[in-house]
C-alpha cells in the first residue's frame, strides 16, 4: 500500500513517536509513507515528502511534530475535499492517516463518506476530548508540565504565603485541570463541567489562611468561568477582600510543548502500529485508540462525536483532598 501520512489542528507531545511508529510499521510491510507537512493544507500545496527508516531517526523524544500541523478552512468545504482526494489519487496514495483531535476526524470522516478514500484516525490532543480512546496523545505530558510548573509556584506561594489562581487549558473539558489539582495538591479547581459556588469557594481559601495554611492554589480550567483565572480572582476578591492579594499564572503554550512523557511515547508508538495493522485487516474507516489497557480501533464515524468527559468521580476527588464539599452530591 502507499500511504499519506499528516498531523492535524493543535499539535501534541507523542505525535513524533507516532509519526515515527506509523513510518517503520508500514516499511516493515514494505509499504511506502509520504509525509504530508502542515495539516490537510499540506495535499492542496503539494507538501509531500517520501519517508525512508532513517526519516524518523531521533524524533521520538521531541514535542511538536516534525512534519509540521495546522488548521485548514479549504478542507471544510466538499469540493475541497473532493479535490484533496483528487490530489492523493493521482499520487497514487491508497489510504491517508491523520494524527489529530476531533476536528480532523470530522474531516477525515466527511472525506470518506464524500469520496470512499480509505483513511484511520490516531488521537492527538492534549485535551483528552477526541473518540474512541481514553487517553489521548499529549494528555500525559501536559498534565506533567502542568503539575511541575505548579510545584515551582508552590514554592513562591509558600515563602510569601500567597494565593495564586493557575489557568491552565480546557475551554470545554475539565480533564486537564482536574488532573492537575490532585497531582499538585491544589487548594480548589474550577471546571466548566460543573458550576462555581463563588462563595463557598471565597470562604474556604478565606478560612484555609485563618487556621494557618501559608498558601493556596487555585487551578482553573480557562473555559470555566468568563475572563478565567483573571475574572476567578476578581470575583472572589469582591466576596473576600482579604483575598485580593492574589498572583494570577496562566501556563498557556507552555502545556502543550515538550518533550512526550513515557506514557505519550508508549502510547503513541503502540497506537501508530495499530493504525498499520488495522489497514491491513480492513478494519478501516477507523481510528485507533486505548481503553482499559487494551489498544482496539472504532468506527471512525462512532468516534467522530464524543470522546472521554471529566467523571464525577475525577471532581469528587479533588474536592475530597482539597477539603471543599462535594458540587455533584
Ligand atoms: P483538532 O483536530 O485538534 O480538533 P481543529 O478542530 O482545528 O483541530 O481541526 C483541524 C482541521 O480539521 C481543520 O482546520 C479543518 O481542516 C478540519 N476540520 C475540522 N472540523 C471539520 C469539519 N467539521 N468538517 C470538515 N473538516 C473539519
Amino acid at each position: 500500500m502507499n500511504l499519506a501520512l499528516l498531523c492535524s489542528g493543535g499539535d501534541a507531545p507523542g505525535m513524533n513517536a507516532a509519526v515515527r511508529a506509523v513510518v517503520r510499521a508500514a516499511l516493515a510491510r514494505k509499504w511506502t509513507v509520504q509525509a504530508v507537512h502542515g495539516g490537510y493544507s499540506g495535499i492542496f500545496n503539494q507538501e509531500f515528502e517520501p519517508m525512508h527508516d532513517r526519516s524518523v531517526s531521533r524524533i521520538l523524544h521531541q514535542g511538536g511534530t516534525v512534519i509540521g500541523t495546522g488548521r485548514c478552512p479549504e478542507f471544510r468545504d466538499p469540493e475541497g475535499r473532493a479535490r484533496a482526494a483528487a490530489i492523493l489519487t493521482k499520487r497514487d496514495v491508497d489510504a491517508l492517516v491523520v494524527v489529530g483531535g476531533n476536528g480532523s476526524y470530522a474531516g477525515l470522516s466527511a472525506l470518506h463518506e464524500e469520496t470512499g478514500f480509505r483513511c484511520v484516525g490516531i488521537p492527538g490532543s492534549i485535551d483528552n476530548d477526541v473518540g474512541g480512546t481514553d487517553p489521548s496523545i499529549g494528555f500525559d505530558t501536559a498534565v506533567n508540565t502542568a503539575i511541575q510548573a505548579i510545584d515551582r509556584i508552590r514554592d513562591t506561594a509558600f515563602s510569601y504565603q500567597r494565593l495564586f489562581y493557575v489557568e491552565v487549558m480546557g475551554r470545554h473539558s475539565g480533564q486537564i485541570a482536574a488532573s492537575v489539582a490532585v497531582g499538585s495538591g491544589a487548594e480548589a479547581v474550577v471546571v466548566p463541567e460543573f458550576p462555581v459556588d463563588l462563595d463557598g469557594l471565597s470562604d474556604h481559601i478565606g478560612r484555609g489562611y485563618k487556621a494557618g495554611k501559608r498558601s493556596a492554589i487555585v487551578i482553573v480550567a480557562e473555559g470555566a468561568v468568563d475572563g478565567g483565572a483573571r475574572g476567578l480572582a476578581d470575583a472572589v476578591a469582591t466576596r473576600e477582600p482579604e483575598l485580593s492579594e492574589a498572583r494570577i499564572v496562566v501556563l498557556g503554550y507552555i502545556q502543550r510543548g515538550g518533550s512526550p512523557s513515557a506514557a505519550d511515547r508508549l502510547l503513541a508508538s503502540h497506537l501508530g502500529v495499530r493504525a498499520i495493522e488495522a489497514l491491513a485487516d480492513g478494519e478501516d474507516p477507523c481510528v485507533v485508540g486505548n481503553a482499559c489497557d487494551g489498544y482496539m480501533s472504532t468506527p471512525l464515524g462512532n468516534a467522530v462525536t464524543g470522546g472521554p468527559t471529566l467523571s464525577r468521580g475525577d471532581i469528587r476527588l479533588a474536592n475530597l483532598l482539597a477539603g471543599l464539599p462535594d458540587p455533584v452530591s
